[in-house]
Parts: structure tokens; sequence; C-alpha cells
């Protein structure tokens, strides 16, 4: 009879544990996808040719800045260019 006891107890105890395990398990699974559906609307980066915001997921990525159109990346990269090549000749004058 004590027997018994002492093995119903152990069973009922490793059930509850299992029950935790998955319980926090799942509790970390849906932390972990509400952490990433925020975190991909938040991150929005500047464009600083027509200074308007795009999602990180949507931008295109030229010479270290972040775009919203390969139009806009081009025309920031080329007026950089030639403030760069302005700087030179000043510098050879
Ligand atoms: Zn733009």
């Amino acid at each position: 009879m004590l027997l018994r006891l002492l093995y119903l107890f152990v069973l009922s105890y490793l059930f509850f544990a299992l029950l935790n395990l998955i319980l926090s398990w799942v509790k970390r699974q849906r932390k972990l996808g509400s952490q990433d559906r925020s975190k991909g609307a938040e991150e929005m980066v500047l464009d600083p040719q027509c200074h308007s915001y795009v999602p990180k997921g949507e931008v295109f990525f030229r010479g270290g800045h972040y775009f919203c159109s390969e139009d806009c990346a081009r025309v920031y990269l080329s007026r950089q260019g030639e403030k760069d090549k302005d700087k030179e000749m000043r510098n050879e004058n």
C-alpha cells in the first residue's frame, strides 16, 4: 500500500514536472514570436536622399546608406562623389 502511494506520488510529480516544462517552452516560443514581430514592425531606416522612413526589409543598401529605391541611391551617391571631387580639387589648389 505504501509502495503504491509512493509510486503514485512519483508519477504525479513527473507528470507535473513535464507539464511545467511544456508550459514554459510554449511561453518562451510565444515571447520570441511576439518579439520578432514587433522588431520587424519597428525597424525603420531613414533614406538620406528623400528623407523618408523605409522598413528595413525593403531597403536598398548602397555605399553604407539605406535607400527607399535604386534611384535615390544613385542620386545620393553621385552627389557624394561630386562633393568628394570638389574636396580633392580644393586640396590640390
Ligand atoms: Zn528615397
